[in-house]
């Protein structure tokens, strides 16, 4: 079954095609320069996952799948959200959000409160209409300092619960088990086992 990626992001792309295994053509939008891009302007990771799903599945006949996803932390009150990539300004680089949010835990005092969660969600649409939405989220906590050189964006910061070691400092396999993105893409495998049987 063909399924496009409304992402431009190889690593997304990727870790999608794995755990849907071989059944699932993944394609990304990279394939695909006719689809323009899509503005994301929602105000949650389901509204900006379901705006690119959707717009996207008006131009590729087959399924289309797209993600949205961020880093929530409680004494920030959730931010970075929705603005996680660029939470230091359009274009940060991970290393400058990192700083930001240290610095903004710093500046509200936040010693002992530093529970977070990162949290994905998948939209599903099919020729303009949306199929569903999936949702997957880790908690854990925020760390005083970067520890670790593997994953990206937040990773060196966030310990999941259950663990001592940072995202960064965690085999990769781990956390691409236990992830929000592996629980967000387990449930849309699921929604997709049940379309391959009505279809
Ligand atoms: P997007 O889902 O591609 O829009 O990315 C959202 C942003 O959230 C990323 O640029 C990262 O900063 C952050 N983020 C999302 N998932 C992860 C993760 O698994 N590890 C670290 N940072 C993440």
């Amino acid at each position: 079954m063909d399924l496009l990626l409304a992402t431009h992001n190889a690593h997304k792309t990727r870790e999608i095609q794995k755990i849907l295994g071989q059944e699932f053509a993944v394609s990304d939008l990279r394939a695909h320069a006719e689809i323009p891009d899509i503005h994301e302007n929602g105000k949650s990771f389901e509204e900006n996952a379901t705006l690119k799903a959707v717009a996207a599945s008006k131009y590729f006949p087959a399924l289309v799948v797209a993600d949205d996803s961020g880093l929530e932390v409680d004494a920030l009150g959730g931010a970075p959200g929705i603005l996680s990539a660029r939470y230091a300004g359009q274009n940060a680089s991970d290393k400058q959000n990192i700083d930001k949010l240290l610095g903004e835990l710093a500046r509200v005092g936040a010693r002992a409160k530093r529970s977070a969660r990162f949290r994905c969600v998948i939209a599903l649409a099919r020729k303009g209409k949306l199929l569903g939405t999936f949702e997957g989220m880790i908690e854990g906590m925020i760390t005083e300092q970067a520890r670790g050189l593997r994953g990206f964006g937040y990773d060196p910061i966030f310990v999941p619960r259950g663990f001592e070691e940072t995202f960064a400092e965690l085999p990769a396999e781990l956390k691409n088990s236990i992830s929000h993105r592996a629980k967000a893409i387990r449930a849309l495998a699921a929604k997709l086992g049940t379309l391959r049987t009505d279809d």
